[in-house]
């Protein structure tokens, strides 16, 4: 990047003045806070290069053509990293928390959600290895991906939760234990069988590896519900579909089928049985504030658009001067403001429980071992083993509570119900005013307000969202449960 870069200038200044905390956060940590504005100068050069010209041609296409998918766009990201900024810098990533992820998905999706969703749903994929501490695929496919970004090969991920039967049910505990589950894993000597499918599935088309969750006892899904990491050469694994979709589209949804597909014992993530507590719910609390700032990005995006067309005059004068529209745009704002706060505060709540977990003292001991002893055979059987697999749970309740991951679960869904019904006022509210205007402006506000109505969707719907901060913030009946060293109470000895 040249000394004295112009955007980037213009984003430090920009980004300064929609956070405020950031000014005061600066203060202490400058390196932390000029990291995440030279990510969000990254995204919007990405924008002007990349994915300004190709958005709106591109969902065209797609909506002719669902099989298609825009590799191109995704190798025009490695040069700035998209696909490792959620990786650990210990295996080559960017090393980027919760606060880094959701900034950049503002800024991206103020251009285009459907693109910036491909690299959304691929954090996604990341955050189950993340969350579970598999520390055995984290020097593998987690460093392979950061390896072969920069070597120009994208190696995309995804995350399959969703079954035909179970949406909602299968993201919040309570449900899941009365779910009508079609699709089941059966242990087998070396590993498990896995039969049924997965819907929805973002990325599921076009994913190296797919993160899928699932029952081993569909009459105890609570108890068995357990992740794997299936790759997409596995056989037995299938795209039977991609769905058409109304809105960011340039995102493939696919159905996957799963015949009597083997998986071996080193691809599960956790322990059986770990898959929604604490799994699902550790995942949904880091990924609902960057969804949340996917809904914002939306929001902003349609707004705008909408601003260049309310200053566009017809015949000296102008929509801009009129009242009406004058507080339709201070509405606009003041929700967008709104709703960044949300997001931002759910993603730096998250950040700050996880990052005592990798800022302490037996992570750091793991990164400083060589590169070579980590990625050695020997040390994936040690991080493979039951007593590591123990003891990398035992660090995380050592070192957070699990009132704390409930609270940054409260606040991610908090978040993303903010997030999603933003995005879905501020573009209504644009199209709305814009009347039949044929002009360029309204064509994307047309699809911003397409783009919206998914944020209300995924990651649970807004009504589960809302379930959920009731639940886990007004009546205590749903908690993260971490797993303590055997002996220790629940977030005993945390700091
Ligand atoms: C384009 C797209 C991409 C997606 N990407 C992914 C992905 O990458 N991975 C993945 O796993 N999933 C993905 N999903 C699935 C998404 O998470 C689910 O669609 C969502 O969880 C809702 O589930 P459902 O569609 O089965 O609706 P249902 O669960 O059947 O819900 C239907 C309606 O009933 C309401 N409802 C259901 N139960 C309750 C309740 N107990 N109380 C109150 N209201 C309730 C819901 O809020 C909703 O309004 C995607 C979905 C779409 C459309």
């Amino acid at each position: 990047m040249p000394e004295g870069d112009p955007l980037l200038k213009d984003v430090r200044k920009r980004v300064l003045g929609d956070f405020p905390a950031l000014q005061e956060i600066r203060r202490r940590r400058p390196l932390y806070v000029e990291k995440l504005v030279k990510t969000v100068r990254d995204c919007a050069e990405y924008n002007q290069r990349y994915a300004a010209p190709a958005a709106l041609e591109l969902d065209w296409r797609m909506e002719q053509d669902h099989d298609y998918f825009a590799w191109d766009l995704v190798k025009a990201g490695l040069q700035y990293r998209f696909l490792s900024l959620a990786i650990p810098g210990m295996v080559e990533g960017v090393g980027g928390l919760t606060v880094m992820f959701a900034l950049a998905m503002e800024e991206m999706c103020s251009t285009c959600a459907g693109i910036a969703n491909i690299f959304g749903a691929h954090a996604l994929g990341i955050s189950p290895l993340l969350v579970s501490g598999a520390l055995a695929q984290w020097e593998t496919v987690l460093r392979e991906v950061a390896r072969k970004e920069k070597e120009g090969e994208p190696v995309l991920m995804a995350a399959a939760i969703t079954e035909p039967s179970a949406g909602t049910d299968a993201e919040e505990p309570h449900f899941l234990a009365k779910a009508r589950l079609s699709m089941n894993a059966s242990k087998v000597p070396g590993g498990y069988v896995l039969n049924g499918r997965k819907c929805f599935i973002s990325n599921g088309s076009v994913a190296t590896y797919t993160m899928v969750a699932c029952a081993l006892d569909r009459e105890r899904p609570l108890e068995t519900w357990t992740s794997f990491l299936v790759h997409r050469d596995m056989e037995g694994f299938s795209v039977p579909r991609v769905e058409e979709k109304m809105g960011q589209r340039a995102c493939p949804a696919a159905e996957l089928l799963f015949e009597d597909c083997f998986v071996p014992d080193e691809n599960v993530l956790g322990f059986e049985g770990d898959g929604m507590q604490p799994g699902t719910l550790l995942i949904l609390a880091a990924s609902r504030a960057p969804v949340a700032a996917i809904g914002t990005g939306i929001a902003r995006g349609a707004y705008e658009w909408f601003l260049r067309w309310a200053r566009r005059g017809k015949g000296g004068r102008a929509p801009i001067d009129e009242q009406r529209v004058q507080m339709a745009l201070a509405d606009m704002k003041t929700r967008v403001s709104l709703a960044r706060w949300a997001y931002f505060n759910a993603a730096l709540s998250f950040d700050a429980t996880l990052g005592k977990v990798l800022s302490g003292v037996p992570m750091k001991a793991i990164g400083l071992l060589p590169r070579s002893v980590r990625t050695s055979e020997g040390m994936q059987r040690v991080y493979l083993s039951r007593a590591a697999k123990r003891g990398v749970e035992g660090i995380v309740a050592a070192y957070i509570t699990s009132e704390e991951v409930t609270k940054a679960l409260a606040n991610s869904s908090l978040a993303k119900a903010v997030g999603g019904d933003t995005a879905m006022y501020v573009s209504s509210m644009a199209l709305e005013m814009m009347g039949a205007d044929q002009g360029e402006e309204r064509v994307w506000v047309e699809k911003f307000f397409r783009d919206a109505k998914l944020t209300q969707i995924y990651e649970g719907t807004n009504q589960l969202n809302r379930l959920t901060v009731f639940m886990s913030d007004v009546d205590d009946s749903l908690r993260v449960e971490l797993k303590p060293f055997i002996g220790r109470g629940p977030g005993k000895g945390a700091k």
